[in-house]
């Protein structure tokens, strides 16, 4: 556009140059015709050489007069030049009179009006100032699903957000349109997992989408364009439906989405979406793993909500600088400008005359709580004859021959409030006048602002109004919630929730009662889940009836027990701590193999001195899985037990109040080798349970690496023996001179962020491995954090700290849980959601905890914090979880990365990626970061 007005106006000049060039003997004249919308710094005409025979050339000098307001500059060169926005409405001609030597020449520019210029500032989508910077507004959406294998998903997208910072987003291509307040917005999808998803809900039909927002009109509106083909018929397809400016930003891409949407004023909007509900073929969902698949879509619902660009930046990424001047607001959608009083023009630099009217206290609400409040009149731009202000009981003050008044009211009043009008008579016989309404103090309403509102909910008091409630609120001070079954502002809205269902006080969506789940509740648990959206999993044994409310399972017989896994006899009833624990099976087959390995390995026989030790192993064992204890092969204890008198104990390498870990050199038959010994220092009962965990599960995950062959590349740190027949019981481990990763982090003092995220990003992979390894073993790690994972001479990261270091659960990272009947120290930042709730762990648990190491590795082992706090209780973490609030974007840290994180904190266990998908996804990002073409060149060939 800016192009094609240059070149008229070239043109223009041209022809004008030819016509209209007359030259007297000491006058030239010219004339020029511009559009208004000439940028700043544009020529608008190059005088030619004086005609007048000098050899040497006249140099101009300045604008002599015709520019009153600054908006032209003229070279030495005589080249004229726009030096300030010009603005046809204020001023469509200038005669300009430019100084050249002794001779005097006239140059006539005259404007022309652009449609759609200047920018109009729209109050209805003015957005609000927010510091911070960021975006214009945010996009969130949720859907509830149903997958192929009958689980019900709660999927969380956040599209756009604050937090991300817009040069991260450069392929979302925006615009903002105020005269209707819509908003377009491109993107071509980049992350192979929205490729697929998106392919597959393209493939559905779903080409076109629209999303209402109650009874409002639909005005959300996305549509995905599958551009395959050649590069004509591609552009072909695009240019049908695409704003050209977008066109030429995605034009080589697979995908595109382009969403619309009618800018929501002021508050965020829910609107639900038409997507189909039967799939097919069913949707690969938004996760590295691809046996995820959606059969139906319950509901999808985005959200969008105004944030706002910081003063100075308009536009959809905040990324435009704005030109208002003079304390004037820029609309953040076009970056138009609304002057202060005694401003005009475009950029609201050119003044005009004008009054205005203000308080000190400037923000009305501190009027009534500061006793003395100034009014002060001012005349702008204008010499005022007689000034005057009027109060609103009709009284008025006034002053003549001066521009500024000042006016005390002291002690101000209810009975104040009301219309004060500055009035201005000038020299020329012009009146100008300015209002300002004072409001009713807060919380009073009525015309002498004597009634008080005392509103409920937040509420805010409009002095005819009274109290204006919020959605889902009725009545004179909000105190009435809507009946059941109405929603939405004034209670006007009917929801259609089934099953005792309430629906959300706003946008109306349902929030199903347990045990069921749909766009309106309508439909009970698929079977083997129960709970609030049917979130959890039954764990009823032998086609026990699992109750799709609270998961209470009823039995067949002979079965019994909580979870139907026991069988009914009169030993259950006589020792049910045992028989909670371990079915009775794998009871006996346990205590058999235990006292088989006891007698073989000689350990009875030897007959270990403190009597309660074989009972603390076999109790321990027992808590353990059943597969596990079962992996452990007859012999175990003695096979690794190595002799206290080859240890030589070096120095302390980490300790804390349970137990000590030191450097240590064994004497082996190869020699003395290096190994790091941790000890139990108290002789408690967590301590043993803690050693012999942690003895356990590492002779188990050995002995099955030792199967498979591949002990030397575990990423487990290594065992190499036990000691516990003498009074101080020792694990023996591999020595890690680089010692632990948290350490590390923290010790890094290397200012290039991505060399080091790069070489950091090969520990992180490390641990995806350690993860695979324990999903094998089917072993949950239930505290994977950077402080407990080791770095090898080698530099290679192991997973490390399988239980014994309760001590450290003592310092600040550890929260003393709440639960009834539970008091443990907990790993609370590290851990999944469902953890916390339900102390249930498992691989997917263990994936949540490696997304909040890659954030302590994002940001060098800070301490994870939410909401800028780093202290959370029990409580307080779950709420925050469970709004869907987690972690902040470390700065610097790739967008593909934080991505990955905020998969790997999904709520629902199953949507998080595997320990294999997150390996994959990290070597591509490492790749990406050393070589960024490598992620175009993947993307391309999917
Ligand atoms: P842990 O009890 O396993 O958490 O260990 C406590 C601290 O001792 C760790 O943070 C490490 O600094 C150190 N440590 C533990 N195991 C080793 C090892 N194998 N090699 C070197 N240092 C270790």
């Amino acid at each position: 556009m800016a192009v094609h007005h240059l070149q008229t106006t070239l043109v223009m000049i041209v022809i004008y140059l030819i016509l209209t060039r007359q030259t007297t003997a000491t006058t030239e004249e010219f004339r020029v015709s511009v559009p208004e919308n000439v940028a700043v710094g544009q020529a608008i005409i190059t005088l030619p050489r004086t005609q007048l025979g000098d050899k040497a050339e006249l140099p101009c000098a300045k604008i002599m007069d015709g520019d009153p307001h600054f908006r032209f500059n003229v070279t030495k060169d005589c080249i004229i030049l726009v030096a300030n926005p010009l603005d046809w409405s204020v001023e469509s001609a200038y005669l300009l009179n430019i100084h050249r030597g002794l001779y005097n020449t006239s140059v006539e520019v005259q404007l022309t009006d652009v449609v759609g210029y200047p920018p109009v500032y729209n109050d209805t989508c003015e957005t609000p100032t927010n510091p911070k910077g960021g975006l214009l507004l945010s996009l969130k959406s949720s859907a509830e699903v149903l997958t192929t294998n009958q689980d019900v998903l709660y999927i969380r997208h956040l599209w756009y957000d604050d937090f991300f910072h817009p040069p991260t987003y450069d392929h979302w291509k925006a615009n903002t349109n105020n005269s209707d307040c819509t908003f377009h917005l491109a993107t071509y999808l980049s992350w192979a997992d929205d490729i697929i998803t998106f392919k597959d809900i393209y493939d559905n039909g779903l080409r076109q989408t629209t999303c209402s927002a109650g009874s409002d009109n639909h005005d959300l509106s996305a549509e995905l364009f599958f551009t395959g083909g050649d590069e004509e018929s591609r552009l072909q397809k695009l240019r049908k439906f695409l704003p050209n400016f977008i066109v030429d930003d995605v034009r080589d891409n697979i995908i595109v989405l382009f969403l619309k949407c009618i800018f929501p004023a002021k508050d965020a909007k829910l609107y639900s979406c038409n997507f189909p509900t039967f799939l097919h073929p069913p949707v690969r969902a938004f996760n590295s793993d691809a046996r995820i698949q959606i059969a139906s879509f319950e509901y999808v619902d985005v959200e969008v909500r105004p944030i706002g660009c910081p003063v100075g930046r308009y536009g959809f990424l905040c990324n435009k600088n704005c030109i208002c001047k003079n304390g004037a607001r820029c609309h953040g959608f076009n970056g138009a400008c609304r002057c202060a009083p005694g401003w005009k023009g475009v950029a609201c630099d050119i003044p005009k005359p004008d009054v205005s009217i203000t308080t000190t206290p400037s923000d009305p609400r501190q009027i009534y709580t500061s006793r003395n409040v100034a009014f002060h009149c001012r005349a702008l731009n204008i010499d005022a004859k007689v000034m005057s202000l009027r109060f609103p009981n009709g009284s008025e003050k006034l002053v003549s021959g001066e521009n500024y008044m000042t006016v005390l009211v002291a002690n101000m009043q209810p009975e104040n409030s009301g219309h004060y009008i500055c009035m201005v008579l000038d020299k020329d016989g012009l009146t100008l006048n300015a209002t300002l309404d004072v409001l009713c103090p807060p919380n009073r309403k009525g015309v002498d602002c004597d009634e008080a509102c005392d509103c409920l909910q937040g509420a805010s008091c409009d002095r005819w109004a009274g109290c204006v409630c919020p959605p889902g609120w009725n009545g004179t001070r909000c105190q009435t919630k809507c009946p059941r079954g109405t929603y939405g502002k004034d209670c006007t809205k009917r929801c259609s929730c089934q099953n005792g269902a309430s629906c959300s006080p706003s946008g109306g969506r349902c929030n199903c009662t347990d045990g069921w789940y749909g766009n309106d509740c309508g439909k009970p648990c698929p079977s083997g889940l129960f709970g609030w959206r049917c979130q959890q999993r039954c764990a009823c044994k032998y086609n026990a009836t699992c109750n799709s409310v609270d998961g209470s399972c009823t039995c067949v017989t002979p079965w019994t027990g909580r979870y139907c896994d026991q069988l009914q006899t009169s030993r259950a009833r006589d020792e049910p701590l045992l028989e909670s624990l371990i079915p009775l099976g794998s009871l006996v087959l346990l205590v058999a193999i235990v006292t088989a390995i006891l007698f073989k390995t000689g350990v009875l026989a030897c007959s270990v001195p403190e009597t309660g030790e074989e009972e603390k192993i076999l109790f321990e064992l027992r808590r353990m899985e059943q597969d596990l204890a079962q992996t452990l092969q007859p012999g175990w204890l003695g096979r690794w037990e190595k002799k206290a008198r080859h240890l030589t104990p070096g120095p302390l390498i980490g300790e804390g109040m349970f137990g000590k870990v030191r450097r240590a050199q064994l004497r082996t038959t190869g020699g003395r080798l290096d190994v790091a010994a941790k000890a139990v220092r108290v002789e408690d009962a967590q301590s043993y349970r803690d050693f012999y965990r942690e003895a356990a599960i590492l002779v188990a995950v050995h002995q099955v690496q030792e199967q498979d062959g591949n002990d030397r590349k575990s990423n487990i740190v290594r065992l190499v023996g036990l000691i516990t027949k003498s009074a101080e019981k020792y694990i023996l481990l591999e020595y890690a001179p680089k010692g632990d990763l948290l350490g590390f982090l923290r010790g890094i003092k290397n200012n290039n962020q991505e060399y080091l995220l790069e070489n950091l990003l090969g520990y992180a992979v490390h641990i995806a491995r350690a993860l695979q390894e324990l999903e094998r073993l089917r072993i949950a790690h239930r505290d994977v954090a950077a402080r407990n994972v080791l770095i090898t001479a080698d530099d290679v990261a192991k997973l490390a700290d399988f239980g014994l270091a309760r001590d450290v659960y003592a310092t600040a990272q550890y929260v003393r849980a709440n639960r009834p009947g539970l008091d443990e120290l907990l790993p609370l930042k590290w851990m999944a959601l469902e953890s916390i709730e339900t102390g249930e762990y498992t691989c997917q648990s263990d994936v949540w905890s490696f997304g909040v190491l890659l954030w302590e590795i994002a940001t060098l082992g800070q301490d994870p914090c939410y909401d800028g706090r780093t202290q959370l209780t029990f409580l307080q973490m779950v709420g925050i979880l469970r709004q869907g609030i987690r972690m902040n974007r470390p700065p610097g840290c790739p967008e593909d990365l934080y991505r990955l994180m905020r998969a790997c904190w999904r709520d629902v266990p199953a949507t998080r990626p595997t320990p294999e998908g997150i390996e994959k996804r990290l070597l591509q990002l490492r790749l990406a970061l050393l070589i960024p073409e490598a992620i175009q060149i993947m993307e391309t060939a999917l």
